[in-house]
């Protein structure tokens, strides 16, 4: 199977070569030339199976250059203990038409773990693949989630060092916490004066710094990300729609065949993404339910087919949502158009900052997709209510979800549909404990400890007790001096 760039569908690499550039060098994005298809025989087969076997057949239609002996190793070791559950993604019942598909029992209590448990091993493998023999280091800028997942997916991989630089006041209390507690001999954290905009500036200078990557090719290093944008994140996403898919058949709740709806709490556009590739491989979906915070960027774009920008930034409860431009809406766009009218849209989207996509498209869009925005205060109340009626309960970023569902399915309230569950609610424990109606001003181990006290529900293993761990890093630089800091770790490597 070949790649393609969403800006240039002529120039063709191979997937290898795809997961180590990460992005395309006309600064479009890799997707594969074609999407394979799932039979009915296949589906049946992927439910008798469990999740890792399942991910070894779904990710081996994307990658025909790794053996299944490969994959299957690289499974083995991205789901495995390192999850507290043995269903790695499992779907819990609220009722016969709503699963909650839990994709937070990985090692840092966040969704991106199903990528960032996987890509590493992708990555390490293309290199290798590609004759490439200097060491890789990642550099990421954060605003929470993906920091901690990227540092855990890549501590003591071989051949590789991570530095993760975050806003010094722009994380929650557990988020840092989580950080600079982080083991391994390969991975440095470091706090950045400034916001977040401040922190991956710095980190997109660095990149772009000749001299910079001069010196380290010196030392036999080159420099990668692991932003979601790179495909090798994008593919372990599309196993659990599957996954969640056959669950509900094998809970015999629906029938094999019978459609579902998915609905996913979206910022960058990634996980959602994943859904659609699902369901263009033949996964009965009906719909996939993008559900966005007050940024709802989103909710407007699949409504009207114009895609703006150019509106008021809201800081919200679900941080990891608060995005206004949503990159991996670029694939999209490219499955529903060709590539020129990408190019021309993201040229637009630079320079003027808001596009449109025009009548056919926008109803293309429509088939496939359905929107809605939840307010804070309306998550809020999906988490208190759903924990006084069922006693489950759900972070802030799945409660936009959640929310968005409640009023879309005001006419519909049967129609089987899974919740894509996308942190532990213990990750954001003051919003969530707000919610319950006990905020209150604590450290974020404490935060923890009283959310379990109030609800009798555990934290997951990785979030108990981080205050009491050893608080390895503690550096924080000027935004100006974010290379030497690179440059001082890479030499104690
Ligand atoms: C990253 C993230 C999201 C958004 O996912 P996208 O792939 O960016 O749409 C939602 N919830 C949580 C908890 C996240 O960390």
């Amino acid at each position: 199977m070949k790649y393609i760039s969403t800006r240039d569908k002529n120039k063709s690499v191979t997937a290898a070569e795809a997961i180590a550039k990460g992005l395309a060098d006309d600064g479009g994005l890799f997707l594969p030339e074609s999407i394979p298809s799932v039979s009915a025989s296949e589906l049946k087969e992927l439910c008798k199976a469990n999740y890792r076997e399942r991910a070894v057949i779904i990710m081996s239609k994307f990658l025909d250059e790794f053996s299944e002996a490969e994959l299957r190793g690289f499974v083995n070791s991205a789901y495995a203990e390192n999850f507290d559950c043995p269903e790695i993604a499992p779907l819990r019942f609220l009722d016969d038409a709503t699963g909650m598909l839990e994709l937070w029992h990985g090692p840092t209590c966040a969704f991106k773990d199903m990528a960032l448990q996987m890509l590493p091993l992708l990555l390490v493998s293309s290199l290798k693949k590609l004759n490439e023999n200097r060491k890789v280091c990642i550099l990421v800028a954060t605003s929470g989630d993906t920091g901690k997942a990227a540092l855990a997916g890549f501590a003591n991989v071989p051949g590789t060092s991570i530095a993760v630089f975050y806003p010094r006041d722009g994380v929650s209390d557990v988020q840092k916490l989580q950080m600079t507690t982080q083991e391994g001999d390969n991975v440095y954290v470091c706090s950045v004066e400034g916001n977040f905009d401040d922190a991956q500036n710095g980190v997109k200078r660095i990149f772009s710094d000749r001299d910079f990557s001069e010196k380290l090719n010196e030392n036999g290093v080159f420099l990668s990300s692991a932003n979601s944008i790179n495909w090798g994140r994008l593919l372990p996403q599309i196993v659990y729609y599957f996954s969640a898919y056959c669950d509900y058949v094998n809970s015999g709740k629906i029938k094999m065949g019978d459609e579902i709806d998915f609905c996913v709490p979206t910022g960058n556009f990634g996980d959602i993404l994943a859904g659609y590739y699902a369901k263009k491989m033949g996964l009965p979906v009906r719909k996939l339910i993008c559900a966005s915070n007050s940024n709802n960027v989103l909710t407007d774009f699949i409504k009207t087919g114009f895609y703006d920008r150019n509106r008021q930034f809201f800081s919200t409860i679900s941080p990891s949502m608060d995005i206004l431009v949503s990159s991996n809406l670029e694939r999209l766009l490219f499955l529903l158009s060709d590539d020129k009218q990408v190019k021309n849209w993201m040229e637009l989207l630079k320079i003027k900052g808001s596009y449109n996509v025009g009548a056919g498209v926008l109803a293309e869009l429509q088939r496939d997709f359905d929107c809605g925005f939840c307010a804070d205060d309306e998550a809020m109340l999906a988490i208190n209510r759903e924990f006084s009626n069922s006693d489950y309960l759900m972070d802030t970023h799945t409660a936009v979800a959640f929310g968005v569902l409640e009023k879309l399915r005001k006419n519909d309230p049967k129609f089987p549909t899974v919740v894509v569950s996308t942190a532990s609610p213990f990750k954001f424990a003051d919003s969530v404990l707000a919610a319950l109606g006990k905020g209150e001003k604590k450290s974020g181990g404490q935060l923890i400890e009283s959310l379990t006290a109030l609800t009798g529900v555990l934290a997951p293993r990785p979030l108990s007790g981080l205050d009491s761990r050893e608080k390895r890093f503690s550096d924080c630089v000027a935004k100006e001096n974010m290379d030497k800091a690179v440059l001082k770790f890479l030499q104690t490597m």
